[in-house]
């Protein structure tokens, strides 16, 4: 990965581009447009890009073999998520930087094809775990609370599941 230049004084001030190689004097600074641009040093501030941490436990991965109850899902070890990268890179035509940060922005990636691919046609993806939204509870004018997505509506207000014959008139 390259270094990052971000030009904060000078008449480049703002540009903010790959470093393309450097001098003792001078950093050649890759305009986002094309072409690079040659800025004193001394107006230049570098940056080591950082690796992007890829937690395995944020993950989950299937080889796409689809058995009696469908795919597989499993968070990945070291050395599945290893697997999987390669096959990503491969498979998408991606460095590693670019499956690293399309796994982190949340998009699944085809990492290769099921063992039983010639009959079961599918693909092995690894993604994103959803996030499991917190149950939002609100109170029904039945007095109980329940899940937003199980509040009915009754002839006599809200009403949870139990209540509903209740508060039906
Ligand atoms: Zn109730």
């Amino acid at each position: 990965m390259a270094k990052i230049a971000e030009v904060t004084s000078g008449n480049w001030t703002g540009l903010r581009g790959d470093v393309v190689k450097e001098s003792k004097k001078l950093v050649y600074v890759r305009r986002p447009g094309g072409g690079m641009v040659p800025v004193n040093r001394e107006h230049v501030i570098i940056a080591e890009p950082q690796p992007i941490a890829l937690d395995p436990q944020m993950l989950t991965m299937t080889d796409g073999y689809v058995g009696s109850f469908g795919k597989t899902w499993e968070t990945p070890t070291a050395e599945t998520l290893e697997i999987a990268i390669t096959g990503a890179m491969r498979e998408n035509g991606m460095t590693r930087e670019q499956v690293v940060e399309a796994l982190v922005d949340g998009r699944a990636l085809k990492w290769g094809v099921s063992p039983n691919y010639y009959y079961d046609h599918s693909d092995a993806i690894i993604g994103r775990k959803r996030e499991a939204r917190p149950v939002e509870m609100v109170r029904c004018d039945c007095g109980h609370s329940v899940p937003q997505d199980t509040r009915m509506m009754a002839s006599l207000g809200t009403s949870c599941p139990d209540c509903y014959d209740r508060m039906s008139d």
